[in-house]
This record gives C-alpha cells, sequence and structure tokens, in this order.
C-alpha cells in the first residue's frame, strides 16, 4: 500500500534510479530471498520475479511485496545475489 504518487516529474535526477528487476534480468542475477522471521531462505530465479513483478520493479521494494512461505511473515529481505560478490579469484 501506501503512496503511488508519480512525482518522477519533480526534477529527481536519475542518479538515484535504484536497481530494477530489469536490470538483474540483463545481468543474470537472480534474488535471495531471506525471511527476517525464521530465516528461511530461496534463491528466486529472475524471470520468475519479472514474470509476477515487472521489469519496472525496484528491486530493494521486491522484499516488501513478498511473504515467507514458511512462516507466512512479510517481512522478508530480498537483496540481489550478484555473483561476484561470492567469488572474487576467477580474474582473467
Ligand atoms: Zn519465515
Amino acid at each position: 500500500m501506501g503512496g503511488m504518487k508519480r512525482d518522477a516529474l519533480s526534477g529527481e535526477e536519475d542518479a538515484h534510479r535504484p536497481t530494477t528487476l530489469g536490470d538483474l534480468e540483463a545481468e543474470d542475477v537472480d534474488v535471495f530471498c531471506w525471511c527476517n522471521r525464521c530465516g528461511h531462505n530461496a534463491v528466486l530465479p529472475i524471470e520468475t520475479l519479472v514474470g509476477r513483478l515487472g521489469p519496472a520493479q525496484p528491486v530493494p521494494e521486491i522484499g516488501v511485496r513478498m511473504r515467507c512461505n514458511a512462516c507466512g511473515a512479510k517481512d522478508v529481505a530480498a537483496p540481489p545475489s550478484w555473483p561476484s560478490l561470492g567469488q572474487v579469484s576467477n580474474h582473467n
């Protein structure tokens, strides 16, 4: 819920544009979902999320729209699982 106000024309620059599902899809990056309540976690394929929420959905907000399918809590964190964060050795 909350304000669906479209004030994108009020002078905001593009610099603060959050990463969207479309951005992750372009990079082929999935999303790691973590329930803050029970610790249940899962990796959601990016194409599933784009199909469900649309490519313009800002990534920081998708957790708000999700619900843990283990305990039903809506307190879900959903950071992108950038593959580069875990593996730094392969540098050619
Ligand atoms: Zn849970």
